[in-house]
């Protein structure tokens, strides 16, 4: 037992209390689990220290999403980790958008404890890609194996995207996800549809529908795919209505948080760059869309990260 493992902890209580629900597990149900196990009653010092280290780690947010990695980060990038950390952000995936920014993603995830790599070629990209680009992606899952397939997709909201050169990509990248049996992280716009069409004809291991903004109907179609929906900065301006909506009615277990920094800045951020700390003050306006405390929130979503991203947990 990996004690600073919340999914582990959470799926352990599950089996010794099949009746509880592993996404609404609470302190005193965690404790007095930890406390029955055998052994432990014997040095109540460190049965103490591993359960405090077991809720502060599954208590940890996750951000699903962030290119900490971008020249808008370049002057502070350290500061801003550490903010993050401090914030009690513990895990933050950092998902490329092209093959000459692997290597800044790769540093970013060397130098900081905690931040994991996605591979891929986001589909605002694929208009300077070139098909080798693809032979080039596998190499780098070989090479620095990532929890997830991405940044991917289809955008057909800017002007002009060609979208036979997106679909292309999109598909050939859904390929190499299935190839690896790794899940990926969507980039969605105007495409909703056209995405969903391609994972009935490419499946792959699930993964994450970035910035989630389509219809019920929609989202309950990821959800039968095996994906989770992430929300993030754009939940928290009032007038967002169908999304405020969404997050407090789509089951819990269908949810993870992202920021997307430095993009989609929250309605409380200043200065216009948005910023992985931002991520527990995004969870608690969740939390109260929901009714619910921030604590169970970072639990349960952090949980939902680890089932969708299993990288995540190793
Ligand atoms: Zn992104």
């Amino acid at each position: 037992m990996k004690w600073t493992d919340s999914q582990e902890i959470a799926m352990a209580l599950a089996d010794a209390h099949p009746d509880a629900d592993p996404q609404r597990v609470n302190f005193v149900d965690l404790m007095a689990w930890v406390l029955a196990l055998e052994g432990f009653h014997d040095d109540p010092k460190h049965c103490g220290e591993r359960i405090l280290e077991a809720i502060q780690a599954a208590c940890m947010w996750v951000d699903t999403h962030c290119h900490l990695d971008a020249a808008e980060f370049d002057a502070d990038r350290d500061a801003v980790a550490a903010r993050a950390r401090a914030a009690g952000v513990g895990m933050i995936v950092v998902p490329a958008v092209e093959v000459d920014n692997f290597s800044a993603v790769s540093a970013c995830c060397r130098r900081y404890s905690g931040c994991v790599p996605a591979w891929g070629i986001h589909p605002l990209y694929v208009a300077r890609a070139r098909e080798e680009d693809l032979e080039r992606l596998r190499e780098q899952i070989r090479h620095e194996p990532p929890v997830a397939v991405g940044e991917i997709g289809l955008d057909f909201f800017v002007p002009h995207a060609d979208m036979s050169r997106q679909q292309f990509f999109f598909a050939e990248q859904l390929r190499i996800a299935r190839e690896f049996g790794l899940p990926v992280l969507l980039h969605i716009r105007r495409a909703q549809d056209a995405v969903l069409a391609q994972l009935r004809r490419i499946a792959v291991p699930g993964g994450i529908a970035h910035a989630f903004n389509g219809s019920r109907q929609q989202a309950q179609m990821f959800l039968d795919l095996g994906f989770k929906l992430g929300l993030g900065g754009a939940m928290t301006f009032p007038r967002a209505t169908r999304l405020r909506a969404h997050a407090a009615e789509l089951p819990l277990e269908s949810l993870v948080l992202e920021t997307d920094a430095p993009d989609i800045p929250p309605a409380f951020s200043i200065g216009g760059r948005n910023s992985p700390e931002y991520l527990p003050r995004i969870g608690g306006e969740l939390a109260a869309l929901r009714g619910m405390g921030p604590e169970d929130l970072a639990l349960a979503t952090s949980a939902n990260a680890r089932a969708v991203l299993p990288g995540l947990a190793a």
